[in-house]
């Protein structure tokens, strides 16, 4: 197929994307091109994090410390004092030994994987796990296999059956599923793992932050850290900064340090980017009750919607074909609510869906203002 065909095949299955300039605003709103203003119900800036006074304030300083810039990788002459201090600062939040930063979410789950994984291992993986989590499963080359979204029961009967094949088997989940909102069930899983010598990875990019007094979705659960467990995160959302983390058992964040090329052959993190991070997560440790408040109002949302409780802050509205999917949300941005309209390959074929992502900056107006549009429109 030619690259136009391609695209002229995106444009039939209404699935093309564009880029819409728009600039976020600290009360939970976007001005869109046309000057006209929106409710932003469609990132994943929690906590409202990216407009906090203390952590714009430290972005600034280290600016002014440290430059704009990291100016090489983190094994040569990248590595400010800001990662140490984020690196300990977080695993002593997560409850866990040591951490490794990142420079995104999408580059831990890249070189993390690959690192445990490679030809002649296996990875089990849940159907819906993030696009980032392919890419790495793909690039490790291992044996790859994929159980029903959260199906416990098929996980264990492939371990059962496939596992002794194998040198090493990583499993592969979300906390909170990025298209779902809905959570695993870690507990379960986790055994699954210690009882077939397996290593659980969980990215947990949309749980940490919001769920578990901020600690996110294994906390939540219950489920305390283990040495067969590596979670991973990013500061891009509820942290309102950017970059990545995996973290766990000191000795894996030093393999991974070692084996992760996503770590070795990029530039470290702009020090402004860290030093948000850090102020963030200060934020979150002294003000941990405050966390709970997207999913307070996810779940006042779905009451008045009559949908069932949220799980986390993110709630899909499925309506099936793409066309409706961005005809409802083209008339919601017209009422003044901004919504994600989720297309395939993002979600499954046939799933197109309203995204709807709640955060701590949202009133209760601008809620009741979103269910009586959607009410119109339905
Ligand atoms: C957002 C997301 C990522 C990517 O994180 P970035 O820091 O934005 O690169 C990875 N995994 C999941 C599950 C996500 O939701």
């Amino acid at each position: 197929m030619s690259f136009q065909q391609k695209m002229r095949g995106k444009e039939a299955s209404v699935a093309l994307r564009k880029c819409q300039a728009m600039q976020r605003r600290a009360d939970a709103t976007v001005s869109l091109s046309d000057g006209r203003r929106v409710v932003n119900f469609s990132d994943n800036d929690f906590l409202g994090l990216s407009w906090n006074v203390e952590v714009q304030e430290a972005a600034r300083k280290a600016v002014r410390d440290y430059g704009s810039g990291a100016g090489a990788s983190r094994l040569v002459s990248g590595n400010s004092p800001l990662y140490d201090a984020l690196e300990q600062a977080l695993a002593e939040f997560k409850g866990e030994e040591a951490s490794l930063i990142f420079g995104s979410g999408y580059l831990a789950n890249i070189g993390v994987i690959p690192a445990l994984a490679e030809a002649g291992d296996l990875i089990l993986a849940d159907k819906l796990i993030h696009a980032s989590l392919v890419d790495a499963i793909r690039l490790s080359g291992s044996d790859f296999q994929r159980f029903p979204h959260n199906d416990t029961a098929h996980l264990a009967r492939l371990l059962e059956r496939k596992r002794a094949q194998y040198r090493h088997c990583i499993i592969v989940t979300e906390g909170v599923f990025s298209m779902d909102g809905d959570q695993a069930p870690l507990q379960e899983i986790s055994h699954l793992a210690e009882k077939y010598d397996g290593v659980l990875v969980v990215d947990d990019a949309h749980g940490f932050g919001v769920l578990g007094q901020g600690k996110g979705t294994l906390t939540a659960q219950g489920v305390s850290p283990k040495a067969h467990i590596l979670q991973i995160g990013t500061f891009s959302k509820a942290l309102g900064s950017y970059g990545g983390y995996v973290c766990g058992a000191a000795a894996w964040c030093e393999y991974l340090l070692n084996f992760s090329r996503s770590v070795t052959y990029t530039t470290a993190l702009p020090p402004a980017t860290l030093a948000a991070a850090l102020a963030g997560l200060k934020v979150i440790e002294s003000h941990p009750q405050d966390c709970v408040q997207p999913l307070n109002n996810a779940a006042y949302f779905c009451e008045k919607m009559a949908l069932p409780a949220p799980e986390s802050p993110i709630v899909p509205m499925v309506i099936g074909e793409n066309e409706k999917t961005l005809k409802i949300a083209e008339i919601l941005q017209r009422q003044g609510y901004l919504v994600g309209a989720i297309r395939p390959p993002t979600v499954p074929k046939n799933t197109a869906r309203l995204r709807i992502t709640f955060s701590a900056s949202h009133s209760k107006a601008q809620i009741d203002g979103l269910v009586a549009a959607l009410q119109a429109v339905a």
